[in-house]
């Protein structure tokens, strides 16, 4: 009896930590602190005992690579197209205060400029399946998360990040295809810097009550390169920034808003972007 009770807990602690911060659509446990580091209040998170942004792979495994096949995917007949490389559809997206943008529009593809900044659509959307084309820059420069950084943010706040993902190694909550420090991607279907690459998103919006707590938090599927990398996963929070080990909360917001792609300063480029409402 006690050898099989000893196994169990073997197998239970096994799978707790192999769960890592990869989203199996179960409530995570989440743990929150401050340390005063240098006069500074810095937060710390973990999502089931792992620290947010946690670089050690022995304490954060790195997702399986996995090599996706060929082909994207063009829009259905129902789907609202936000950028399909002609210039009347560039005409859908403006700067995050709704002026110009200062991302170009060249061969039939966009990309940003020197400190451009985000860009975002011109209308507004919650829930939705969207599917999005993007390539980071061939010539590679930089490494970690200065290396093809760019990103999608559903609802100008959820971010899907955008990464030169292909060997080069990074903490797993913000490698290509992790909602970013919430969830890391279940394996790394990354193609070559410089090759088109796809993300295609099934996104359900959170919803608020009206003191603006979350009464429904958002789910995530997203496939890259046509792999499943978040499967049908509940966001447990917020996606920005909050230090180096801490990401935001859930903060109440409109139920439609734009969809943005972000500038950080590394020319990722665009192309096949379309959008269906759910
Ligand atoms: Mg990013």
């Amino acid at each position: 009896m006690k050898i099989r009770i000893a196994f169990l807990v073997v197998l239970v602690g096994g799978a707790l930590l192999l769960g890592g911060s990869a989203c199996i659509n179960n409530e995570p446990v989440i743990k929150e602190w401050t340390k005063v580091i240098d006069e500074k209040k810095v937060h710390y998170m973990t999502i089931d005992g792992i620290m947010v942004h946690e670089t050690d792979p022995a304490k954060q495994p790195l997702p399986d690579i996995v090599t996706p096949g060929n082909e994207s995917c063009d829009a259905p007949s129902d789907a609202i197209v936000l950028f399909d490389g002609s210039a009347e559809s560039f005409k859908n997206w403006t700067d995050t205060k709704g002026r110009e943008t200062k991302w170009i529009l060249k061969d039939r593809v966009m990309e940003p400029t020197k400190k451009s900044g985000l860009i975002q659509t011109k209308q507004e959307f919650g829930s939705c399946q969207l599917h999005i084309e993007w390539a980071t820059p061939e010539n590679v420069k930089g490494n970690g998360q200065g290396r093809g950084n760019s990103g999608v943010f559903l609802m100008s706040t959820y971010e899907i990040q955008i990464l030169d993902s292909y060997e080069n190694i990074t903490y797993a909550d913000g490698q290509a295809g992790a909602l970013y420090g919430r969830s890391k991607p279940l394996v790394n279907a990354s193609r070559k810097p410089g090759h088109w690459q796809s993300y295609d998103i099934i996104f359900h919006q959170p919803t608020f009550d009206k003191d603006g707590k979350v009464l429904r938090k958002a789910t995530f599927t997203v496939l890259h390169n046509g792999v499943l990398i978040q499967d049908h996963c509940v966001l447990s929070g917020g996606t920005g920034w909050r230090g180096p080990h801490a990401a935001t909360e859930y903060r109440p917001h409109p139920d439609k808003l734009p969809l943005q792609m972000q500038d950080h300063g590394n020319p990722v480029r665009f192309r096949n972007i379309w959008i269906r409402q759910l």
